[in-house]
């Protein structure tokens, strides 16, 4: 044991160690400057100095895990360096795997370890509303969401708050601690603050224009009146908080010219795009299905087919329908390129092109079919992956568990007695238990699970890297968590809990198997009394996760 440290050097200490913090978010921004120009000489120097700067804080304030990120940064810019400049689609990803665990890292505070991956937005939310005891309610509320929240009930605690810590969002009343003065608060809060923080006003009542005008003008968000939920409130401050995601777009180049490749590789890479060269086509299906593009870019011309044949064999995948075709060819015969056009193709670039020109025109087309994407794969209700799109990705993750010969765990949720939930409390109650059930586990499982809505009241989970041990413990975790969440309504609170069934791909079973034996131990969950976590009879090991109390099924 260490002898407890004199509590004021200690916040001395934490003062200097956010300087870290500053720094790496530096880093991070220079980096995504790269999601939307070129990359240039200038950039690059910018961001080596940035991360000197935090290698050196990081030491001389003690947090290691920063310190070592920097070094890595270091080597990899290193590299960079010494592919004269360039980067690669290797370097490109690396980096960028870097930059993702930069903005998950939190600060060391003394010797509580477990905060040392504190993620950025974990920083409180806080929240002020008029009524004391709903602010109270609400910041517990969010607290079982994963996320940190304060209520603060005066102008004094507020002002304290403030100065010892800026939140990561503010929940505030427009009337909190006398009419309009919320607005003021809000407003006066953001002068002088470089980057504004998210906030979100409230409003018991509906309110007139010039108030909702006056909360634009403090820098509000968003508008929130009559009922505050902890669940559609989350949504929003995610949405205002996310930290940018770190996904490079991929485009697949299909080319049978290598030198013509390699130069349209070389000019997407210093946008930060990641690319891959197909030279013969015949394997185009087989590296599609493993690369899985954003985009892909097709020579016209090219021995085994021609790119329009291609085009046409490629759209005859459902899977593929949607993804964006550019030709860059030289020819340019117009009517040849409309044909070209009309044969499964998006955009045609003649050669030679500007980089910009491509650049500009990659980066469009990936991001719109990016967004069309994330809606025909996702559930309308609850944005989380539909029920072909998981079975999709299962299939996709057990391909690649064995290829690199890691774990994968399956799960398959049901909500207990939802039935019951709906016939005394109606189906709008039920929607919301189900949305914030998808809330609920978006939030506390990583975000490498891919999470689905697999019918109704089920869900689906794909736990890549994960054996069936550890997935039972996250989800018992999550289940007895759920449990606890409390629904507002008449005529008194309701609560849910939900089974589930749990599998470890092994090595004679497939995604179809794999479902079929969630399915089961889902069912055998429901029998042996629900509220509880059943892992599947396999080869390998069985066992049931089932809560202290076996009777906490829902009493409505
Ligand atoms: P068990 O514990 O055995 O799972 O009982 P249960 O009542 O949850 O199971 P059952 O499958 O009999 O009923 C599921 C109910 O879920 C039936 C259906 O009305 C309801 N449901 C399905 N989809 C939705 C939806 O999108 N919204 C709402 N509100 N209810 C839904
Ligand atoms: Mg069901
Ligand atoms: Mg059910």
């Amino acid at each position: 044991m260490t002898e407890p440290e004199d509590p004021s050097r200690e916040r001395l200490k934490q003062h200097f160690a956010q300087r870290v913090i500053h720094q790496a978010r530096q880093i991070l921004e220079i980096w995504q400057r790269l999601q939307r120009s070129e990359w240039s000489d200038a950039d690059f120097s910018e961001l080596s100095e940035a991360n000197l700067r935090l290698l050196r804080f990081a030491e001389r304030f003690e947090q290691p895990e920063h310190g070592q990120l920097a070094q890595h940064i270091g080597e990899s810019l290193k590299a960079v360096d010494a592919n004269r400049g360039r980067l690669s689609s290797q370097l490109i990803t690396e980096i960028n795997r870097l930059m993702q665990r930069l903005s998950r890292t939190g600060l060391r505070q003394g010797d509580q370890l477990e905060q040392t991956f504190l993620p950025p937005m974990r920083k409180p939310i806080y929240v002020m509303l008029a009524d004391h005891d709903r602010a109270e309610r609400l910041a517990k509320q969010l607290e079982f969401f994963g996320l940190s929240a304060q209520s603060l009930d005066d102008v004094a605690a507020y002002r304290v708050a403030m100065a010892e810590r800026l939140p990561s969002a503010i929940v505030m009343d427009v009337d909190f601690c006398g009419p309009g003065l919320g607005l003021q608060l809000a407003a006066e809060a953001q002068q002088g603050l470089e980057q504004k923080l998210p906030l979100l006003f409230f409003s018991l009542h509906e309110t007139d224009t010039p108030t909702r005008l006056a909360a634009v003008r403090a820098g509000g968000e968003e508008f929130l009146t009559g009922t505050l939920e902890a669940s559609s409130l989350l949504e929003k401050i995610e949405v205002l908080t996310c930290v940018a995601q770190y996904d490079p777009y991929k485009v697949l180049i299909i080319d049978d010219s290598r030198a013509q490749a390699l130069h349209t590789e070389r000019l997407l890479n210093s946008a930060g795009i990641i690319t891959r060269t197909l030279i013969e086509p015949i394997q185009a299906m087989a590296e599609l299905a493993d690369f899985q593009p954003d985009l892909i870019i097709l020579d016209m011309y090219m021995p085994a087919c021609t790119g329009t044949e291609l085009a046409k064999v490629i759209r005859h995948n459902d899977r593929y329908v949607s993804v964006p075709i550019i030709y860059l060819s030289a020819e340019d015969d117009l009517d040849k390129q409309l044909d070209a056009m009309s044969e499964g193709g998006d955009d045609f670039l003649t050669k030679p092109i500007k980089p910009r020109h491509l650049i500009t025109t990659v980066r469009n087309r990936a991001a719109r079919a990016r967004n069309l994407k994330a809606r025909m794969v996702r559930d309308s209700l609850t944005g989380l992956y539909n029920h072909t799109h998981i079975l999709q990705l299962l299939e996709d993750c057990t391909f690649r568990a064995r290829r690199e010969n890691k774990p994968l765990s399956f799960a398959m949720l049901d909500i207990d007695h939802f039935k019951r939930v709906n016939d005394s409390h109606g189906h709008p109650m039920g929607d919301r238990v189900i949305k914030s059930l998808a809330l609920f586990l978006k939030q506390r499982l990583r975000k490498t699970d891919y999470i689905g809505r697999y019918g109704g009241e089920e869900f689906a989970i794909v736990m890549p890297d994960t054996d069936l041990e550890s997935a039972c413990k996250v989800l018992d975790e999550i289940r007895g968590r759920f449990a606890e969440i409390h629904y507002p309504a008449q005529p008194h609170d309701l609560w849910c809990t939900f089974s589930a069934g749990l599998v470890e791909l092994c090595d004679d079973s497939d995604s179809l198997m794999m479902a079929a034996q969630a399915d089961e131990a889902l069912y055998r969950a429901k029998d042996a009394g629900r509220n509880r976590v059943q892992a599947a009879h396999t080869s390998s090991q069985s066992a049931i996760f089932s809560p202290e109390s076996s009777d906490s099924v829902i009493t409505l």
